[in-house]
C-alpha cells in the first residue's frame, strides 16, 4: 500500500516560499491499495491538484474511488468544488462521514456549493457522487479493510486505519485532528486515551496532528489539536514504527518544523523509544 500527501496543513492554506518543502495545501492524502484501487482521506485544498493528476491519469477511463472524511471543517472539504473528476461523468466516488456529526457530512457538503458561496451546485457534479453509510465505523472496500473510531475534536472527528485485507501489520493510522491532552485527568480522558492507543498499537504509520509547540497548546486547550510532544508521547506508547507529524500550523515555516523535528527525535532518544519520526510533506510517499 502507498500513501501520498496532496496536503499536510492545517486550518487555513499557506502557500509562499516559507512553505515550500512541507507544502501549504490543506489535508488530503491518496491511498493506493497494492492493486492500485483509490482510496483517498479528506478533501482540504490539496485535493485539487490530486483531481488533475487523476484526471491526466485516467487518459477519460472511468476514475472511481472511495473517500473518507475525518469530519467536515474547512481544511477538510474546501477542495472538494475543485476536484475534477467530480465533474466528469463516467466516475463514480462514495463519500464517508463520522455518523456522530452533529450536521450530516451529506448537508455539509451540499451548503458548501449553494449558490450564496459557490457558483455551482453540488447536483450539477457530472460523476456519481455517492453518501455511503458509515454507522458501523468500519468497512472493507476494495483491496482495504478499515476501522474509525472517534476522536476529541471541536464538532467531532475521526481517526482512521486501514490495511490490506488480512494484513493488519501493514496498517496507516490517520489522525490529522485530535487533542491528546496529556494533562486531562477526568477517569474519561483516560479511557479516551487507552482506546486510542489500543486502536494504533503497532501500526507502521501513524500520521497524527501535531500543530502545536507546548506553547502554542498551553493558549490554545480545547481548540482541538495537539502539540508535537503529545504527539510522540502517544506514539511512543503505541508503539508505531514512524510517527508523521501532520496538520502543520499555517504560520510555521520549513526552517521552524526542521527545529520541531529535531526536538522530536530528541524527545524519542531521551526515552529510549525507538519511533522514527518525520513530517508530512507535500508530494512525498510512504509505503508499508
Ligand atoms: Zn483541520
Ligand atoms: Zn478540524
Amino acid at each position: 500500500m502507498r500513501a501520498r500527501f496532496w496536503g499536510t496543513r492545517g486550518s487555513c492554506p499557506a502557500p509562499g516560499a516559507h512553505t515550500l518543502r512541507f507544502g501549504g495545501n490543506t489535508t488530503c492524502l491518496e491511498l493506493r491499495t497494492d492493486d492500485d484501487g483509490l482510496v483517498i482521506f479528506d478533501a482540504g485544498s490539496g485535493i485539487r491538484e490530486l483531481g488533475l493528476t487523476l484526471a491526466a491519469a485516467s487518459g477519460g477511463a472511468p476514475v472511481r474511488g472511495d473517500v473518507f472524511f475525518s469530519h467536515a471543517h474547512w481544511d477538510h472539504i474546501q477542495g472538494l468544488p475543485f476536484f475534477t473528476p467530480a465533474f466528469q461523468k463516467g466516475n463514480q466516488f462514495r463519500l464517508f462521514g463520522s455518523p456522530a456529526l452533529e450536521r450530516s457530512l451529506e448537508v455539509v457538503l451540499r451548503q458548501q456549493m449553494s449558490p450564496v458561496v459557490f457558483p455551482v451546485a453540488f447536483d450539477q457534479l457530472s460523476a456519481r457522487m455517492e453518501f455511503a453509510p458509515f454507522g458501523s465505523y468500519a468497512h472493507d472496500g476494495n483491496g482495504y479493510s478499515l476501522r474509525a473510531i472517534n476522536v476529541r475534536h471541536p464538532g467531532g472527528a475521526l481517526g482512521f486505519r486501514v490495511n490490506p485485507p488480512g494484513a493488519p501489520d501493514r496498517s496507516i493510522v490517520f489522525i490529522p485532528d485530535n487533542e491528546l491532552d496529556r494533562d486531562g485527568d477526568r477517569a474519561e480522558d483516560a479511557s479516551t486515551r487507552d482506546a486510542l492507543v489500543d486502536f494504533a498499537r503497532g501500526a507502521r504509520i501513524l500520521i497524527h496532528d501535531a500543530m502545536y509547540t507546548g506553547a502554542e497548546y498551553m493558549n490554545h486547550r480545547g481548540w482541538g489539536h495537539s502539540s508535537y510532544r503529545d504527539a510522540v508521547d502517544f506514539a511512543i506508547a503505541a508503539e508505531v514504527e514512524t510517527l508523521v507529524l501532520f496538520h502543520h500550523e499555517p504560520e510555521r515555516s520549513d526552517d521552524a518544523l526542521d527545529a520541531m523535528l529535531a526536538l522530536c527525535h530528541q524527545m524519542v532518544s531521551e526515552r529510549n523509544g525507538h519511533v522514527r519520526v518525520i513530517a508530512a510533506a507535500e508530494g512525498e510517499s510512504l509505503e508499508v
